[in-house]
């Protein structure tokens, strides 16, 4: 564990609902090599679907439902160290986008030993049903089995406002900038600029 905050890995997060474009923000902004994109949601559909940490995530996600905390922790903390060692990610030089942690409350605190948020940037679509199409065209680009039904998009939905929106109550107000994100894509990768030129 890290103790002292100068060891922890320096943190923009990226933040909102399933569908608000937090991965298409986050490979926008990894063109600069002082940022290094890390998606929950990539590191655990890279696990073999036989391995018992894969069983476990397709277990969830394919409900809609969240990892246990304990389980996404570990996974996470070990994938970051592997990219180390490996010489992927470089934590003196670079920030992580963090996108998809932390999910829930619990993972907050259980987050905070290796992360020192500098900023969170919240993508915000107000409109259910524009998620819902957006992720329903990308079911099928990506073979995401998760965004292919609709009672499983609804249960995300769900869990995002039930688990998910509190995580931000948790961080000061300073530190959060609210996007726009139902603008096009230009428009919102614009806005995240400014805010991350500005603060
Ligand atoms: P999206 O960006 O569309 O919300 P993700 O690719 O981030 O979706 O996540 C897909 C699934 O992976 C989630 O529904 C959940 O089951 C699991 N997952 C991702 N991140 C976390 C996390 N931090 N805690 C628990 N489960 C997670």
């Amino acid at each position: 564990m890290l103790e002292n905050d100068k060891e922890k890995f320096r943190s923009i997060v990226i933040f909102g609902p399933p569908g608000s474009g937090k991965g298409t923000v986050s490979a926008f902004l990894s063109a600069f090599d002082e940022f290094y994109h890390l998606s929950s949601g990539d590191i655990f559909r890279g696990l073999s679907k036989e391995s018992p940490n894969g069983k476990i995530f397709y277990q969830y996600a394919g409900k809609g439902e969240l990892v246990p905390d304990d389980v996404t922790v570990t996974i996470w903390h070990n994938y970051v160290q592997g990219l180390i060692a490996t010489n992927r990610f470089f934590p003196e030089k670079q920030r992580l986008l963090l996108d998809g942690v932390p999910r829930t409350e619990p993972q907050v605190k259980a987050f905070t030993p290796y992360i020192q948020v500098e900023r969170i940037i919240v993508l915000e679509v107000k409109d259910k049903e524009q998620l819902i199409k957006r992720l329903q065209a990308r079911a099928f680009i990506e073979r995401r089995m998760d965004d292919m039904d609709r009672a499983v998009l609804e249960t995300r939905m769900q869990v995002y406002d039930s688990q998910t929106a509190a995580v931000l109550k948790h961080y000061p107000k300073e530190i959060i900038s609210r996007v726009n994100a139902s603008q096009s894509k230009l428009e919102v990768v614009r806005d995240v600029l400014n805010e991350l030129i500005q603060k």
